[in-house]
């Protein structure tokens, strides 16, 4: 993820990653109390453009509000830095990560404000570039009643880390879990959509996190008429699809290729999917998200 040029933005200022340190009595290392966030810049006509900027940061303000973390940065100024460090590495197709961790504390009480960290890299699709064979979990999502699952807080993960760890000792790429209710939810870091007869389902709001890339392949939906259905499904609703996806900005929009050994219907060339993964490649690629770019 770095070398010994590399920049990050911590603690106020813009340092090597390679003198970044941190305090290891901190609450996010031992209790996963910090919030972070996820996005991608991708090189356009106009220099580099990060994709729903404004969209993150506004997520990951609102995840530290829901975890007692106080940030006193505006989402304005989190753009601006973030600006400056794809500036100083010199990178314009890059994956941005904001990470938010706690103060000193071995208690379970408010840390006091959270410690601002922002790296970027270049990083490939994150699930890979072919399409995937994935179990159902028999882990499920946690449940939005013993915490928040729509904030993006660092210890949700150990959820998807096991789950995805365990599919793959299963001979799988990934997985898609269930929620506590038995509803399909989501994958291990990633939304989850499936094709029958020309229409998408995807499990509604509530116990999945409400994914950015999601909104946006219901935005492409609706540029082209393609109805899509929120609701509770059930893994017997897959029994007999056309085909299937996960989307989110570190996965972008991957393929799904066979659920427990079972085949899409048609080749992923053929699905809603493919021409999805087609129309997002075209929006990234555009400038008219928001006002700011590097030049
Ligand atoms: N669900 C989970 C569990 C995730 O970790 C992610 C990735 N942040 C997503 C969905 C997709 O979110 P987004 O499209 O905003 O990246």
């Amino acid at each position: 993820y770095f070398d010994k040029e590399t920049v990050v933005f911590h603690k106020g200022k813009f340092i090597k990653a390679e003198n970044a340190v941190t305090d290891l009595y901190t609450q996010s290392l031992h209790y996963g109390n910090g919030i972070f966030d996820a996005m991608r810049a991708y090189d356009t006509p106009l220099g580099a453009h990060v994709f729903k900027a404004r969209e993150h940061y506004t997520r990951f303000l609102e995840s530290a509000k829901r975890m007692h973390l106080p940030v006193h940065y505006t989402v304005d100024e989190l753009i601006s830095i973030t600006y400056t460090l794809l500036e100083k590495n010199n990178l314009s197709n890059a994956y941005i990560r904001p990470l938010l961790y706690s103060g000193a504390n071995m208690e379970l009480t408010p840390a006091g404000e959270g410690n601002l960290f922002i790296a970027t890299w270049e990083w490939e699709k994150y699930l890979g570039k072919d399409l995937l064979d994935i179990e159902i979990s028999t882990y499920t999502r946690p449940s939005p009643k013993s915490g928040d699952v729509e904030a993006k807080i660092s210890g949700n993960y150990t959820n998807g880390i096991v789950a995805a760890a365990t599919a793959k000792e299963n001979g799988f790429d990934d997985a898609l879990l269930l929620d506590v209710e038995g509803f399909l939810a989501e994958g291990t870091g990633a939304n989850f959509f499936f094709e029958v007869d020309g229409k998408l389902y995807t499990p509604q709001k509530g116990h999945i996190f409400p994914g950015i890339t999601r909104e946006v392949v219901m935005e492409i939906c609706q540029d082209h008429g393609i109805e899509v259905i929120e609701g509770k499904f059930k893994p017997a609703d897959l029994s007999n699809i056309d085909g299937a996806f996960f989307t989110g900005t570190a996965a972008q929009i991957t393929g799904i290729r066979s659920i427990h050994r079972r085949n899409m219907n048609k080749p992923w060339k053929a699905t809603l999917g493919y021409l999805i993964a087609e129309q997002y490649g075209h929006k990234v690629a555009q400038n008219e998200y928001d006002t700011y770019s590097i030049i």
